[in-house]
């Protein structure tokens, strides 16, 4: 019921605090972006000045928002954080922002999403830290006052940096994608999920934990919690390769870390579409899944891995992931 869920998503911000990592020398991985970043925020500090506002894309739980956390506590100034789609009014932003003290980072996820006219009050405050707000009932005492903000550092988040408007876009210094994560990686961050939650753990459950998170700390984290779970009832806490490799499989996790939606979106598109090539729109409804979270949620791990193809004909399943799925490929001609 509602209130279950509530407790689990409650718990679940929790954990994800607590497991959130508030340093660059924490954060694994992203060896690029992080080596750039520690360039801009001395280069930024020396000048006594606001980090350049930063863009960040790539789907979700591959660390976005801790990022946003490391770049407030580096630059020694505070978080704020909000999200395109609950800014309804260019006043609820001008609010958001007058509360911003100098060396701020406002996180806004979603940046996508955020209405037009909202946009339109960001442009300025990026540009040159102040506010126009119209004040006045009528259109006589119609008239704007401009409001002066402090330093501030704008983070802005998306799974698609295509999706943002050009303006948007130009206005962000920095504009980095977020890349999956390599599998030592993924095994440096369920090591150190364990050592935070003070779990007993087999160097091969790591690596089984690892190689099923499809490259993502956020999966990788969920399903150490899970495994953990096996092992705590199973296994006196111990989480060993045979109970990880266990709890994946009653998961429904399979070796590669596709889940059942990975599956039935493979399946749908071999046995409905002959393996395409398919529209995405025919895709989702024929699975029963929205557009938006196939294109941003799944299908770039697929493409990551080779398992289907984007062609200007829609999409093909690759004799790679036939194979995976143990089903005799026949060649489309397309
Ligand atoms: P996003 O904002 O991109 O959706 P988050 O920043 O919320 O992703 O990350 C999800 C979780 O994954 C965080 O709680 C954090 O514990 C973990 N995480 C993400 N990136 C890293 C990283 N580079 N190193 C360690 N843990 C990470």
């Amino acid at each position: 019921d509602d209130r279950t869920m509530d407790a689990n998503a409650q718990e679940n911000d929790r954990l994800e605090m607590t497991l959130r990592p508030y340093t660059l020398d924490e954060y694994i991985g992203q060896e690029t972006l992080k080596e750039n970043l520690r360039v801009f925020i001395n280069a930024a500090k020396q000048r006594s000045e606001a980090l350049d506002h930063v863009l960040l894309y790539g789907p979700p739980g591959l660390g976005k928002t801790t990022l946003a956390y490391i770049l407030a506590h580096e630059m020694g100034g505070n978080l704020k954080t909000t999200s395109g789609p609950s800014i309804e009014k260019s006043g609820d932003l001008a609010s958001i922002l007058s509360t911003l003290e100098p060396g701020d980072v406002l996180f806004i996820d979603e940046i996508h999403r955020l209405p037009k006219q909202v946009e339109e009050v960001l442009y300025p405050a990026m540009e040159d830290y102040c506010l126009d707000i119209v004040v006045g009932k009528d259109r006589a005492t119609t008239h704007s006052i401009r409001l002066d903000l402090p330093p501030f550092t704008l983070v802005g988040a998306t799974t698609r940096a295509g999706d943002l408007s050009a303006p948007l876009r130009d206005r962000f210094g920095i504009v980095s994608q977020l890349e999956y994560y390599q599998l030592p990686e993924l095994e440096q961050i369920v090591a150190r999920t364990a050592r935070v939650m003070d779990t007993d753990i087999e160097p091969d459950a790591i690596a089984e934990i690892a190689r099923r998170s499809r490259g993502t700390p956020r999966i990788a984290n969920r399903l150490f919690r899970r495994v953990r779970d096996f092992a705590d009832v199973y296994n006196e806490g111990l989480i060993s390769q045979d109970v990880a490799k266990d709890a994946l499989d009653r998961l429904q996790v399979d070796s590669l870390g596709l889940d059942h939606v990975d599956h039935k979106y493979l399946r749908g598109i071999i046995e409905r579409f002959k393996g395409g090539p398919v529209g995405l729109e025919a895709i989702a409804s024929s699975i029963g899944e929205e557009p938006g979270t196939i294109e941003d949620v799944y299908e770039p791990y697929l493409l990551q891995i080779g398992f289907i193809n984007r062609t200007p004909r829609g999409r093909i399943v690759t004799a790679k992931a036939y194979d995976h799925l143990k089903v005799p490929y026949q060649k489309n001609l397309f």
